[in-house]
């Protein structure tokens, strides 16, 4: 074998004892020996080289050393193959390692929130309940002591879907229906989605979602309410949480207030505080005693019974406890926002 083409089927030969034969560590290290060793063939060959006449021996010293860089280099690639398939050559499944986590779904932090809140007032005797989203006139305005006049029924301020049908603008259709359901006592929260013609931006947006409470009772009073309220803020935004009532109008409470609650960033220390701007508190929602005319509409004795009702919005309670400055990220679905609840 001392011509180019003998060579070349050295080569030929090789590769496909290569491919064929070595199937594992130890008939790659057989194959190893056999063609590029100290004493294989490759070398054999390179010993024919001083034995050729001279005008030979640059091409055949050339082409020798072409074929053993190839050798050399199938042969890495090939243990390299073995190694990533394992000793049988199949593919290696290592039992003992660890598996791939899979990363299951959770609860929107909305729903969460809705969750902890009923679980607060449940402590306190309070059931869930729910209503429709779409609404006759009689249900979100007339019982709720708006009448046909009144400015709230504006078509800028709700969405009307036929002249009395209407995508509730509160969940405070969902008091009438359980009031018109049944006599006193009434201890309910009403959580659920609510429709404002708002244009969106950082604080606003077409749908929220509102969480509502209802006592009627004979006796109850406007210290039941503050009470209640108060115990509910501590249970949810932490014990240091302090909350105070400011006078307001709600056309279907008397009196009725505003709900706030200290600033949990600066405890009002920081004039540039960018939740309260200062001020040391924060606006959460609407409350006051049942306006009368509200429980004549469904029909319960005023003499007998008084009831509170309050309101909050849950994107703003959950912006406030986290300290959210967006309501938009809320409904934007980035698995990168929502994993951190
Ligand atoms: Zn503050």
């Amino acid at each position: 074998m001392n011509s180019i083409a003998g060579l070349d089927e050295l080569l030929a030969e090789a590769t496909a004892q290569l491919r064929e034969a070595a199937t594992n560590a130890e008939s790659l290290e057989q194959w190893r020996i056999r063609y590029l060793g100290s004493h294989g063939e490759v070398k054999a060959l390179m010993q024919q080289l001083k034995d050729l006449p001279p005008a030979e021996k640059p091409a055949f010293g050339k082409r020798i050393n072409e074929i053993k860089q190839e050798l050399t280099a199938s042969f890495k690639k090939r243990k390299g193959e073995l190694t990533t398939a394992g000793p049988a050559g199949k593919s290696a499944i290592d039992m003992t390692l660890p598996g791939t986590p899979v990363s299951i779904g959770h609860k929107h932090i909305i729903t969460q929130t809705i969750e902890e809140i009923a679980e607060i007032f449940a402590r306190m005797g309070f059931e869930v309940a729910y209503g429709p989203e779409v609404e006759d006139e009689w249900h979100i305005f007339d019982a709720l002591n708006m009448p046909a006049s009144h400015p709230a029924r504006d078509p800028l301020d709700s969405f009307y879907i036929t002249d009395s049908v209407i995508l509730r603008s509160e969940t405070s259709n969902v008091q009438i229906r359980v009031m018109e359901s049944k006599p006193p006592p009434i201890r309910i929260i009403s959580p659920g989605r609510v429709y404002r013609p708002d244009t969106v931006d950082a604080t606003h947006s077409f749908m929220f979602h509102q969480i509502e409470g209802l006592y009627v009772d004979e006796g109850v009073s406007m210290a039941d309410l503050k009470t209640h309220l108060d115990q509910f803020c501590k249970a949810y935004f932490g014990h240091g949480v302090a909350t105070r009532f400011r006078p307001h109008f709600f056309p279907f409470t008397e009196p009725s207030a505003e709900v706030d609650i200290s600033c949990h960033i600066c405890a009002g220390d920081r004039e540039d505080c960018p939740v309260c701007k200062g001020s040391g508190w924060i606006e959460l929602g609407g409350c006051g005693m049942v306006d009368p005319n509200v429980l004549k509409a469904v029909n319960y004795d005023t003499e007998k019974y008084t009831g509170y009702a309050f309101g909050f919005g849950i994107e703003r309670m959950v912006m406030r406890k986290y300290n959210i400055p967006d309501i938009r990220i809320l409904f934007e679905n980035d698995v990168r926002f929502l994993r951190q609840f």
